[in-house]
């Protein structure tokens, strides 16, 4: 069921269910798209925080892809495989503010078992939608290719990354408080009077 203000059932991905669903990560995100949209109409502040991120990951996006191409095809040791990853509470609230799909289930998994969105040909979240932990990662190949790219190359990159990093954080204290200030009342909606 969807409001006035906002999606109370998030949209999971993928819908064709290659990635099976987890029932209690359903029910959590299903809590927080209600809670979400009951302050919908005062969360304008953090939407627009999370409209810039979104931005800015779209440009982020082709420039770590690049890099990948250079350090990936031949890594001896994937960081899919090898890092433990997952899905913040962050990652949550900027893909319910934007109403982007949510992925069907956590990105935890256990000590060296792949993660659950691994595929033969690399990540099966598309590349907004995946954990923010994984989409800022610069391994130190990576940091190699960048440092022979000369310091403004790797200034520029990593500039977004942090810009991204303070607007997330910016993004979850203006949620934080606009759901824990206590809502206003309108006469009308005040108990009527029994006497
Ligand atoms: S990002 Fe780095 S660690 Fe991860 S697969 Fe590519 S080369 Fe390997
Ligand atoms: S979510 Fe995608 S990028 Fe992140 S660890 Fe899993 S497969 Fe790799």
């Amino acid at each position: 069921m969807n409001s006035l203000y906002g999606k109370t059932t998030p949209s999971l991905w993928p819908e064709n269910g290659v990635v099976p669903l987890t029932p209690q990560w359903q029910e959590s995100n299903c809590a927080l798209a209600r809670l979400l949209a009951i302050h919908r109409r005062a969360l304008g502040k953090a939407i627009a925080v999370a409209v810039e991120i979104r931005r800015d990951i779209d440009e982020l996006t082709p420039l770590m892809a690049a890099l990948c191409r250079r350090t990936c095809r031949f890594c001896p040791e994937p960081c899919c495989i090898s890092n433990t990853v997952w899905i913040d509470f962050r990652d949550l609230l900027f893909l319910h503010l934007l109403e982007e799909p949510i992925p069907p289930c956590q990105a935890t998994s256990g000590p060296d078992d792949p993660c659950p969105f691994l595929s033969h040909h690399g990540c099966r979240l598309p590349p907004r939608i995946r954990p923010w932990m994984c989409i800022q990662y610069v391994c130190p190949a990576q940091r190699a290719v960048l440092k022979k790219r000369g310091r403004p190359a790797a200034a520029s990159l990593l500039g977004k990354i942090e810009r991204i990093e303070k607007n997330r954080v910016r993004m979850e204290a203006e949620v934080t408080r606009r759901v824990t200030r206590p809502m206003r009342t309108s006469p009308s909606s005040s108990p009527a009077s029994s006497g």
